[in-house]
């Protein structure tokens, strides 16, 4: 990334937007702020690759249901470019291998990185641990506050989103891992 044209960017937009408000002269607190917007965007949207997503082989054949939250996230909506942030939970049905509990709350706050509908934000992280676990099942539900529903548009503070990604045996008929699931996810 271009850092100089980055900021100067982020400057003329600020400029566009603000008009007269945006003066420098008269609030020097200014000056360093297209700096600050860039690498606060920076930190907010971009992935760091050190992230890496180990499993161990199942030896002891543990078939029982993993369920884990809730996990803290935010995320940038994909269209306003505003926050939402949040709780998920996971759970999957072991096979040949398991995840670090800790890589399960990893890998949402880092998939949460990036621009993001929350809708797609739960589906993608069901198709990484299903590509990374191969497990029986895996669901994750998530809880989204958006800024753009609640500081514009509709006004709507308070107001929750709710998505969920079921995949393999918990979309079962019988619905039992299901059911087993958001069991879990209501006793933590
Ligand atoms: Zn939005």
């Amino acid at each position: 990334m271009n850092e100089e044209k980055a900021q100067s960017l982020a400057a003329d937009l600020l400029r566009e937007v603000l008009g007269d408000n945006w003066n420098t002269e008269d609030k020097p607190e200014l000056v360093d702020t297209p700096r600050r917007y860039v690498n606060a965007l920076r930190e907010i949207l971009v992935k760091d690759n050190g992230f890496k997503f180990t499993t161990f082989p199942n030896t002891a054949n543990k078939s029982e249901m993993v369920t884990t939250g809730p996990i803290q996230y935010h995320s940038v909506c994909s269209h306003h470019v505003l926050p939402f942030f949040g709780r998920a939970w996971v759970g999957y049905v072991p096979d040949q291998r398991l995840a670090g509990l800790s890589k399960l709350a990893r890998t949402v706050k880092w998939m949460s990185r990036g621009l993001w509908t929350q809708e797609d934000l739960t589906s993608e992280i069901a198709v990484f641990l299903e590509e990374n676990l191969q497990p029986i099942g895996v669901a994750v539900v998530m809880t989204g506050e958006h800024l753009c529903m609640t500081i514009r548009g509709v006004q709507s503070p308070g107001t929750i989103t709710t998505t969920s990604e079921m995949r393999g045996c918990f979309l079962n008929p019988t619905k039992q891992a299901r059911m087993e699931f958001y069991n879990n996810v209501r006793n933590i």
